[in-house]
C-alpha cells in the first residue's frame, strides 16, 4: 500500500509537469487495458495506482480516443474521476460491494401479475420508434453541445406532459446539473405511495458520440433506443394505473460517452445521502437484435442476484406466446454504462442488453448510428416489456389501490363521457354505495344506491386515474376498481 501511494506521489509530480500542457483529467479502468494502452500512447496515459485487476490513470483526451480505437467497446471503457485521490480511492474499493452491503431490502418476489400482464399489452412499438427518431433529429447529442443540453430540456417538457395527460400528481420531472458537463440529466420520479423512501431506478444515457466528429452522432441505437425504451414503459405504467409502493424514478444521464459522468455524480450523491435504491436496471441499447437470444443479459459490474431475478422475470412472464422474450449472458467491459456507477456505489445494478457483447451494433459512435439501420423498434419492445415488469415486480402494486382479484370477468364499470356505468348482474351483486377517488386518495364523489347496474352522471372531474369502490350488500369487502378519466 505504501508502495502504491509513494509511486503515485512521484507519478503526479511529472504528471503535473505534463498536465499543464494538456488536456488531461483522472479515470478508472481495467488494469489490462490501462498496460496496453500505457505500452501504445506512453504520453496519453500514467497508471498511477493499481488494486487488483484495475488501475487508476490520469489520460489525455487523445489518450481515450485511442481506447476506443484499440478496443471495441461500447461505452467509455473507463470511468471518470474528479480527482487522483478519487480516482485511487475507487479501485482500493471494490466496485461491486454487495456482499457487506445492508441497503438491499429487495425480496425477489413475483405477485404483480394482475397488474403486469395488462401492461404487456398496451405496450407501443410505434411509440419507441417515433422517440428514437426525435432524438435522432437532434443531430448530435454530444455532451458538450448546446443541442445536448437542449434534448435534455426537451425531455423534461416530454415527460412532464406525459405524465400530465393521465391526470398523474404524483409524477415529478427534474433536471440534474452536474460538476463536469454542462449537460443536465434528466429525472422522473413517481412517489412512492406507501415505502417512498425506497428507490427503484431505470435508466439510459442521453447524450452521443462519434468517432468521426461528434457534430454529427445520431445515437439512434447508443442510446436513443434506451431512452425510448424506459420512456415507453413509463407511459404504459401510467396508462394502466399503476400506483408503486415505492418510489420509481425514471433517468436519462448526461454525458455517459465521457466516462459515466452523469450517472457517476447522481449514484455519488444518493450514496452520499444514504438513499435507500432497492435495484437499478440500465437500459443502453435495445434497438439492433445482433444475437439468437433477445436479451444478452451483462454479467460484469452487475449484482448476479439482481440479475437472475430479471431472468426470473422473463421466465414468470415471457416464456412462450405473444410476449416471449429469450435471453442468455455476456460480459461487456469496464465501465460500459451507467449500470457500473451504481454497483460503484454498492447498489444493486443490472444490464439487459441489445445482443452478446461483440454481436452488438457495429454502427454505434458513428454517424451511421441511426434508426433506418434496422428500421423497426420490435427488438427494443421486447426490453420495454422487460422494463415495465421491473418496475412495477420492484416497486410493487399499492395494495390500497390494487384491483380486486374478486371482480375479474364477471364485473363491468368504466367511465366515459363524465358517465359511470356499472354492471354487476353477472355476479348477482347489488350495489348499495358507491366512493369515487382521486389517486391521492381524496373522495371526489359519493353515492347510495340500490342496482345490480346503473348509469350514473359524475360532476366534473381531472383526468387520470380514479379508483371507485362499490359497497355492496351482504359483502363487507367493498370491491375496488381502477378507472382512468380522460
Ligand atoms: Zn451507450
Amino acid at each position: 500500500m505504501k508502495y502504491f501511494y509513494t509511486l503515485a506521489l512521484c507519478l503526479l509530480i511529472s504528471i503535473q509537469v505534463t498536465a499543464q500542457n494538456q488536456d488531461g483529467f483522472y479515470a478508472t479502468m481495467s488494469l489490462h487495458h490501462a498496460k496496453a494502452l500505457a505500452k501504445d500512447v506512453p504520453n496519453e496515459i500514467e497508471i498511477l495506482s493499481t488494486f487488483r485487476n484495475e488501475a487508476a490513470v490520469w489520460m489525455t483526451q487523445t489518450g481515450s480516443h485511442k481506447l476506443h480505437d484499440r478496443i471495441l467497446t461500447h461505452g467509455p471503457g473507463y470511468i471518470y474521476r474528479n480527482s487522483q485521490e478519487e480516482a485511487v480511492t475507487a479501485i482500493q474499493n471494490p466496485q461491486n460491494r454487495l456482499a457487506d452491503n445492508t441497503r438491499a431490502a429487495l425480496d425477489f418476489s413475483i405477485t404483480e401479475d394482475a397488474t403486469v400482464i395488462p401492461t404487456l399489452d398496451l405496450i407501443q412499438t410505434q411509440n419507441i420508434e417515433d422517440h428514437i427518431l426525435e432524438l435522432e433529429n437532434y443531430g448530435t447529442r454530444y455532451h458538450n453541445r448546446a443541442s445536448a443540453t437542449q434534448a435534455a430540456v426537451d425531455l423534461k417538457t416530454k415527460w412532464e406532459e406525459m405524465a400530465a395527460s393521465y391526470g398523474r400528481t404524483d409524477v415529478s420531472v427534474r433536471l440534474f446539473n452536474h460538476s463536469n458537463t454542462q449537460m443536465p440529466s434528466v429525472i422522473l420520479t413517481i412517489a412512492g405511495a406507501e415505502i417512498p423512501d425506497e428507490y427503484v431506478i431505470v435508466g439510459g444515457h442521453l447524450d452521443s458520440t462519434s468517432n468521426q466528429g461528434n457534430d454529427n452522432a445520431p445515437g439512434a441505437d447508443d442510446d436513443a433506443s434506451g431512452i425510448a425504451t424506459i420512456t415507453e414503459a413509463t407511459r404504459a405504467l401510467f396508462e394502466v394505473g399503476f400506483v408503486p409502493k415505492r418510489t420509481i424514478e425514471v433517468m436519462a444521464y448526461a454525458a455517459e460517452e465521457i466516462g459515466l459522468v452523469g450517472s457517476n455524480e447522481i449514484a455519488s450523491q444518493y450514496a452520499a445521502n444514504n438513499v435507500n435504491v432497492v435495484a437499478v436496471s440500465q437500459f443502453d441499447m435495445t434497438l439492433f437484435n445482433g444475437s439468437s437470444n433477445d436479451v444478452s443479459f451483462i454479467s460484469d459490474f452487475t449484482s448476479g442476484e439482481l440479475t437472475s431475478y430479471m431472468m426470473s422475470l422473463l421466465d414468470h412472464y415471457n416464456a412462450s406466446g405473444e410476449h416471449q422474450v429469450t435471453y442468455s449472458t455476456s460480459v461487456c467491459n469496464y465501465g460500459c454504462s451507467d449500470h457500473a456507477s451504481w454497483t460503484g456505489q454498492g447498489y444493486m445494478a443490472a444490464f439487459p442488453f441489445e445482443a452478446n457483447f461483440g454481436q452488438h451494433n457495429g454502427n454505434i459512435h458513428s454517424t451511421g448510428d441511426m434508426f433506418s439501420l434496422t428500421n423497426t423498434a420490435s427488438h427494443a419492445t421486447k426490453f420495454a416489456k422487460l422494463c415495465a415488469e421491473f418496475l412495477i415486480e420492484v416497486a410493487k402494486n399499492n395494495e390500497v389501490l390494487a384491483v380486486n382479484d374478486v371482480l375479474a370477468s364477471s364485473i363491468y364499470v368504466t367511465i366515459q363521457d363524465g358517465i359511470l356505468s356499472y354492471d354487476f348482474t353477472a355476479s348477482q351483486k347489488e350495489v348499495t354505495s358507491i366512493q369515487l377517488y382521486s389517486i391521492k386518495g381524496q373522495e371526489v364523489y359519493t353515492t347510495t344506491t340500490v342496482s345490480e347496474r346503473d348509469q350514473v352522471t359524475l360532476p366534473t372531474l381531472s383526468t387520470g386515474v380514479h379508483i371507485a369502490t362499490f359497497n355492496t350488500e351482504n359483502n363487507t369487502t367493498p370491491i375496488v376498481k381502477k378507472l382512468i378519466v380522460n
